[in-house]
């Protein structure tokens, strides 16, 4: 579903230049979910953004469903984007905009607006109760469900998530963890999913990557825990594990 080939992105800064990635080849299966690891400035965000074209690799390609978005046209790029949901750390939901008009946006600015197909995804990450509210009144969590699925209501194949479950504490974070895995177990979506907490990535990935300073450093299948780890609710799966 997204590969990459001998990929290097370098940017202009000053006279010299920053290597962001150098060298990277990876192949990522249609629904996989896929972790990338690594510390601040390794390049994870970067990745991510190569694969929405937000981004041109330097040298190298990146194809997504056999397709080099960097050679498209702009309006063809862009309606290829939209085959490619993003998640944020910090959400970036509109403050003044309700949870059900957040969700339309992506089909409102397409002027695809399906009022259906929002409330199918409002019951999606349980959230169909707080249609009316705005952002400043939600959780963390709830909050990030809202941006997953906003980020889905135009049915991308494929789902970028770049640390959404860093701004959140344990108990949200588990929220968010196991709606990105009934994504991938309902709509067979293929995620890529950036974080610096290697717990969150164990628990849900099937394989991931380590960048350190823009190279692929590891690339390990993961071994995931056992069922009964991960089944129950946040509190008794708490109270198993202390
Ligand atoms: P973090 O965990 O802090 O989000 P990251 O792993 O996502 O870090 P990137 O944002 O991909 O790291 O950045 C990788 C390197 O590329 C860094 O040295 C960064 O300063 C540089 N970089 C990224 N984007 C740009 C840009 N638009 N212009 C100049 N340098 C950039
Ligand atoms: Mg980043």
């Amino acid at each position: 579903m997204i590969e990459f080939h001998h990929v290097t992105k370098t940017f202009p800064q000053g006279r010299a230049a920053v290597t962001a990635l150098a060298g990277i080849d990876l192949e990522i299966a249609a629904g996989e979910m896929f972790g990338v690891v690594g510390e601040s400035g390794s390049g994870k965000s970067t990745l991510l953004r190569l694969v929405n074209g937000l981004e041109r690799p330097s040298s190298g390609t990146v194809l997504v469903a056999g397709e080099d978005l960097s050679r498209l046209r702009p309006r063809e790029r862009r309606r290829r984007r939209r085959g490619i949901g993003m998640v944020f750390q910090q959400f970036n939901l509109l403050g003044n905009a309700t949870v059900a008009q957040n969700v339309a946006m992506p089909l409102v600015l397409q002027r695809e607006h399906d009022p259906r197909r929002v409330e199918e995804m409002l019951d999606f990450v349980r959230m169909a109760d707080h249609r009316g509210r705005h952002p400043a009144q939600l959780s963390g969590g709830q909050k990030q469900r809202v941006a997953i699925a906003r980020a889905l209501v135009t049915r991308p194949r494929v789902l970028l998530c770049d640390e959404p479950t860093s701004a959140l504490d344990g108990g949200r974070t588990a929220e968010v963890m196991e709606t990105l895995r009934q994504v991938r177990a309902e709509f067979g979506t293929t995620i890529v999913l950036v974080s610096h907490e290697l717990d969150v990535v164990k628990g849900s990935c099937d394989r991931a990557v380590v960048l350190e300073d823009g190279r692929l450093a590891a690339l390990t299948a993961i071994t995931p825990p056992p069922e009964c780890e991960q089944a129950g609710s946040y509190a008794e799966r708490a109270a198993r594990y202390l």
